[in-house]
């Protein structure tokens, strides 16, 4: 299945355009630097990158996710895995939910300025003691008069350090799931403080923070949708969040291997280019192979999604698969690069760093398993 359309491909054009004349060159050193400019938000906002399936009152394009799928895509040339994730997670994490069930108020307020990039968002879901256990997340709102006030904390959260405003999860209600809501939560809040950036093994470039509140009080009319209906709200949205993650997945893997061909047709050993040795053109041929059937899977969930058909049990397929398959490929096509491929300047030193993630973050390996488990009665 490939099923973009002309225009489509002028859309790939433009963000390839930009994505190699405005993010490659900088991979290394914002890696380096464990951040990228915030202009680079500014940028994207401008170039409609962060709103492609979001309503135009708000700023929006209104077009199919196919659209995204190109984004996403097409960001992987940037060679830099925490600049990506930062920049799905304003446009396809944090925002999705706002679009689809926020007040005309929130969107104003919120989604607008995020679409724009002049507004840095981020998802808080996690906490220290609930990542994948989301049931039983503890920070809490507490309703007095027309306020909530919340206490608690949040961990590994991405743009954590420079949010202007957070999607975020707390306890409004009873324990486990029924007593969860989202709300919107504008950073500049009392009480609101955050940890320093977390030192990560990989995605450098993105900040990952602690974040406390202590007695901050927001508007209740924050919240987003029906209180106490968040767990809801949050499953699915994380549908997006798991679905982008498989396609850059596989576009990852896919450049990966590219590059790897590349090398193994420059790189000599015992007389010869060291893609000419059998072992390596078998292993890459069924990478190739394997990663064409996680596109597949992942194309066909992108289907599905986009006719607003909730697939989860699809989209959790692809998500383990992808993320489980790029492990194996990364590590081989570190392998197949030797010396080389332990050097930061080589993209898949960092690539193969990155991509740990992917089985972690956004829901685990497991967790996968345990939904599409449930989903064929297991
Ligand atoms: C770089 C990074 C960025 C992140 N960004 C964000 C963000 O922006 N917003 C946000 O809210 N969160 C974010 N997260 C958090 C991420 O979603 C969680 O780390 C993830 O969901 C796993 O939760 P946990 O770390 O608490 O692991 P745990 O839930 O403690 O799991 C530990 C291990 O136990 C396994 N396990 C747990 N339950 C089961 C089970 N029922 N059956 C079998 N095995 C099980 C897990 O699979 C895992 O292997 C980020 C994490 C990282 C590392």
């Amino acid at each position: 299945m490939r099923p973009f359309t002309p225009e489509h491909e002028t859309f790939r054009k433009a963000v390839r355009t930009y994505v190699e004349k405005e993010l490659q060159p900088h991979a290394l050193e914002w890696d380096r630097a464990g951040i990228f400019p915030r202009e680079v938000f500014k940028s994207c906002g401008e170039l409609g990158f962060f709103g492609i399936n979001h309503d135009p009152k708000y700023g929006g394009s209104g077009l199919d996710y196919w659209y995204v799928t190109v984004f996403a895509e097409e960001l992987a040339n940037s060679h830099n895995a925490g600049l990506n994730m930062a920049l799905l997670v304003q446009s396809q994490m944090a925002t999705p939910i706002i679009n689809e069930i926020g007040t005309d108020e929130q969107k104003r307020e919120f989604l607008a300025p995020a679409l724009a990039g002049e507004k840095i968002a981020a998802l808080g879901v996690s906490e220290p003691g609930a990542g994948s256990d989301v049931a039983n997340i503890k920070t809490t709102a507490k309703r007095v008069g027309d306020d909530y006030v919340i206490n608690g904390s949040k961990m590994w959260i991405t743009n954590g350090t420079r949010a202007d405003f957070i999607t975020l999860a707390v306890r409004t209600g009873e324990a486990g799931y029924g007593g969860i809501s989202l709300v919107t939560f504008p950073t500049d809040v009392k009480g609101y403080s955050i940890s320093k950036k977390l030192d990560k093994v990989g995605n450098l470039a993105s900040d990952t923070a602690i974040l406390f509140f202590e007695d901050c009080r927001i508007p209740a009319r924050y919240v987003l949708g029906e209180e106490n209906e968040g767990f809801y709200h949050i499953m699915t949205n994380f549908q997006g969040e798991r679905l982008v993650a498989s396609i850059t997945a596989v576009s990852g893997m896919e450049l990966m291997v590219k590059e790897a061909i590349r090398y193994g047709t420059e790189r000599e050993a015992f007389g010869r280019p060291i893609i000419k040795y059998q072992v390596w053109r078998h292993k890459f041929v069924e990478h190739l192979t394997a990663i064409e059937a996680a596109r597949q899977l992942t194309y066909h969930a992108v289907d599905l999604f986009d006719r607003k058909e909730q697939p989860v049990k699809e989209i959790s397929m692809a998500k383990l698969f992808a993320g489980d398959l790029a492990q194996r490929v990364a590590y081989d096509c570190q392998q197949f690069h030797g010396g080389m491929g332990y050097i930061e300047e080589t993209h898949i030193a960092r690539a193969w760093r990155d991509i740990r993630l992917i089985t972690i973050g956004g829901g685990t390996s497991e967790i996968m398993k345990e939904i599409i488990g449930k989903t064929v009665g297991l």
